[in-house]
């Protein structure tokens, strides 16, 4: 979509600033045309006078940012402030059920609804039943996965998590069973991840370490929720690696358990490039963008990995994971999400938890540039 050689409508408008990172690609003195809540245009700011009034931010232009592991439903976080730190999408992964809803001027959010699990299985002994849908069979498991693909759930969420991890949050509650809690056998979950890919969604699993992770590679499980939190055996990484595993990070929420960093470093090494999600509703996570789990991306990134592409995980990679590309990009036909910052956020991640720019489907949420 392009709006060259048409009129500007009068809501139609212009940004610019001395950086732009497109979901990929950093560009200097680039500028966007917004026109209703779709990005209509993107190049060299000469170029792109004639598309509306235009503005100058002193920093950077990026997309509007992807959590994708988030649990706002859960604990009511406040979307509104979530919004205005720089978040524009969330992807919630366990919590009640509710269709995908903002992108308009309110954050988009988007669900798993309640995590499958083995009878007394993770979550419930931390959660509670209301938590999870227990699945005793295959059977049980296709039938649960259709009526979340029916009320509206853009992924699946399973638990394998025998519990036990010293420094995880889901050790810190008290539970109302002693590990080691049930697993889903590979038949279960591999019937969950027929039927789900059946309607078109992914499947994420929670899991901490070997004994889950054996359970989702041998099931063809897409996702892990989080960088196992105990060591895993160098087999599992190279298996994980070579089968494709997309792996979300929420290294700073796990970053007081003995495997986290070990296992993130040799992931890195390995090939795998983490998506960005960080648990978003646990005490120690900002409500909205946060600087420390980018930092804790690159620096486990040991060299391998750039700011460029942690923040293309954050935005890019994470709209294309999804399934909504170019949702995630600023790219012509994109959602008109895009966040702003004072100076280079590439440089200084910090920068983005406080950002002076937020347009959600072209709606201009916050506007503290002076
Ligand atoms: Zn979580």
């Amino acid at each position: 979509m392009t709006t060259e050689g048409t009129q500007p409508d009068t809501t139609d408008y212009v940004l610019t600033a001395d950086l732009l990172f497109d979901g990929e690609h950093v560009h200097e003195n680039h500028a966007i045309a917004i026109a209703g809540d779709r990005i209509a245009a993107v190049g060299p700011i000469a170029d792109l006078r004639d598309h509306g009034e235009v503005s100058k931010l002193d920093g950077t232009l990026l997309p509007g940012f992807i959590d994708l592991h988030a649990h706002v439903h859960l604990d009511q976080t406040p979307r509104d402030i979530v919004l205005r730190h720089g978040l524009t999408t969330v992807r919630d992964t366990g919590g009640p059920l509710v269709p995908m809803a903002g992108g308009d001027g309110r954050l988009r959010v988007l669900g798993s609804g309640p995590i499958l699990t083995a009878p007394g299985g993770y979550p419930v002994p931390v959660f509670g039943p209301q938590a999870a849908i227990e699945v005793a069979d295959a059977d049980a498991a296709r039938e649960a996965v259709r009526a979340l693909a029916v009320g509206g759930a853009v992924m699946v969420k399973i638990g394998l998590e025998p519990g036990g991890s010293g420094g995880a949050p889901w050790s810190a509650h008290a539970a109302s069973s002693e590990p080691p809690w049930p697993l889903l056998p590979v038949e279960t979950v591999a019937a969950i991840v027929a039927e789900a890919h059946e309607h078109g969604l992914t499947v994420a699993a929670h899991l901490s370490g070997p004994a889950g992770a054996e359970v989702a590679l041998a099931a063809g499980v897409d996702e892990w929720a989080h960088v196992p939190c105990d060591p895993l055996p160098d087999e599992l990484i190279e298996k994980a690696a070579g089968a494709g595993v997309r792996v979300v990070g929420t290294l700073a929420t796990l970053s007081r358990t003995s495997g986290l960093f070990p296992n993130a470093i040799r992931m890195a090494q390995a090939g795998i490039r983490l998506l960005y999600g960080t648990d978003l509703a646990h005490p120690d996570v900002p409500w909205g963008i946060s600087g420390f789990e980018l930092q804790l991306m690159l620096h486990t990134g040991h060299g391998a990995v750039t700011p460029t592409e942690v923040l293309a995980a954050a935005t890019a990679r994470a709209g294309d994971h999804l399934g909504l590309a170019p949702l995630g990009r600023l790219v012509p036909g994109a959602p008109a999400d895009v966040i702003g910052t004072r100076g280079d956020a590439l440089a200084r991640f910090k920068l983005l938890e406080y950002p002076s720019l937020v347009v959600s489907g072209g709606v201009v949420v916050v506007d503290t540039r002076d």
